[in-house]
């Protein structure tokens, strides 16, 4: 169980010197309960104490790292069971499974698939994170592939069911850090061994939460702590019956043999692609730690991808871009001003459709803290005053030589007073409504 805040207090300074950026050692005790601080802040606790707090106010699900370098993962960490408490912190790696049973044609394929999808949303990259590396043939066809897999320089995972192979697979990779797929209650102390010797994270499975946890318990006591819970689900139903049970008993019980990340092989019930991608996201939005997933298939990819994206962002802060003129098709002097708010959806689908239509503009996107163009009018935000001051502090007026402002029409009420508060000679324009219509319009604007 953790510690209550007045424990916590009693292993700190209790000095109440403010350098963690609290007003007493009490009022950091608390945070420190409630998981919302580090005790890293406290630079004069004793190491006997942070020990005994780092294990007391660690995440209740393990959090550890997969693979090495720019592609690396971080996964489990998280705090709460809903996104309105908190957040969720980090995103749901997807994973692709490839098998030594296929033709070398379809593994190339595959793999360069793998390494080439990536959307790019709101400024963010959405992209295949892992390779499930699958053992079904022999073992010099599994490290055949292993050596395809890991020139992807994705972090990977070594599936085999034949210890000798994921042995020596484990020691010829794990500098590149793989993840262990799997022990079971078969051979999780040899599995432990491997994962010991290696530093490697593993996969605990088992028919069920019940015998997953006997397996973990077995890791833990050998010391292996980075790893993945696989409860082996015959269908979506059981996978998110056993992915709420183990964060409701790891964040409300504390149980810590079910506080890991749950590793979810979808591919393995799925019926379909299409079943796979409705599935992946129904498990991301509870509460899988990674999924596994048969194809690399863009039309798949970009749902998944794009709703763990919606699940894993800070309800607390939305996602904005820099106040700032920002030069779409380079503009000149003689061309459009749009003026827009700073809320990245409304950014990057205002600038999308400006670069679509090839007409050269200035785009001025003001600090609204991320709200939209009508959610910032009505909160006092995105207002005639507010906007001329912006114009006015900026030197719009030296990149072009005329006064004209686009305004969206949804704010066209705007029109008459922001054409006052700017001043003279300045002529605001009322834009369209939708984004889409944006191309029409400029190909129509003239000087
Ligand atoms: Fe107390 Fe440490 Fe914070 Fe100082 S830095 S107030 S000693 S908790």
């Amino acid at each position: 169980m953790g510690l209550t805040g007045i424990q916590i207090y009693k292993l700190l300074p209790q000095t109440n010197c403010k350098d963690c950026g609290e007003p007493t050692c009490l009022a950091f005790a608390m945070k420190l309960a409630a998981g919302k601080a580090d005790i890293s802040l406290c630079p004069y606790v004793s190491e006997e104490s942070k020990a005994k707090l780092s294990e007391a106010t660690a995440p209740p699900i393990r959090e550890f790292t997969i693979g090495t370098g720019d592609g690396m993962v971080k996964v489990g960490g998280e705090t709460v069971m809903f996104r309105h408490e908190k957040t969720f912190f980090n995103p749901t790696p997807i994973a692709v499974m490839v098998k030594d049973s296929e033709s070398d044609d379809a593994i190339s394929a595959k793999l360069s698939k793998i390494s080439s999808i990536c959307f790019e949303r709101v400024g963010k990259k959405l992209c295949v994170d892992m390779v499930f590396a699958k053992n079904e043939a022999d073992g010099a066809k599994f490290m055949a592939l292993l050596d395809k897999v890991a020139a992807t320089n994705k972090p990977f995972v070594i599936a085999s069911d034949n210890l000798e192979t994921l042995k020596q697979a484990a020691e010829k990779y794990k500098d590149k850090k793989p993840m262990l797929y799997a022990a079971t209650l078969a051979n999780a102390d040899a599995i432990a061994e491997i994962a010991k010797a290696t530093g490697l994270s593993v996969v605990a499975k088992g028919n069920g939460l019940d015998e997953v946890s006997q397996v973990t318990s077995k890791l833990l006591a050998a010391g292996v702590k980075d790893i993945a819970i696989d409860s082996t689900p015959k269908n979506f139903k059981d996978a998110l019956k056993d992915n709420v049970f183990a964060r409701r008993a790891s964040i409300k019980q504390k149980v810590k043999e079910v506080g890991f990340p749950t590793f979810n092989v979808i591919s393995d019930y799925a019926k379909d692609g299409m079943m796979e991608a409705v599935i992946a996201s129904g498990l991301i939005a509870q509460y899988a730690g990674i999924v596994v997933i048969s194809e690399p298939d863009p039309a798949k990819i970009l749902p998944i991808t794009v709703s763990r994206m919606n699940v894993f962002t800070d309800p607390q802060r939305p996602m904005v871009v820099e106040q700032g003129i920002y030069p779409i098709n380079n503009p000149d002097e003689n061309s459009p001003v749009i003026i827009t708010v700073n809320f990245a959806l409304t950014y990057f689908i205002v600038s999308a459709e400006i670069e679509a239509s090839r007409v050269p503009c200035w785009l001025m996107i003001m600090d609204t803290e991320g709200l939209s163009v009508l959610t910032a009018w009505s909160a006092g935000k995105f207002v005639a005053d507010a906007m001329a001051i912006y114009v006015k502090k900026t030197d719009i007026t030296q990149k072009v030589k005329h006064r004209k402002i686009i305004i969206p029409g949804y704010v066209a009420q705007l029109s008459g007073e922001f054409q006052e508060e700017l001043g003279e000679g300045w002529e605001v324009q009322i834009g369209p409504r939708e984004a889409a219509d944006l191309p029409k319009f400029l190909k129509m604007w003239k000087l």
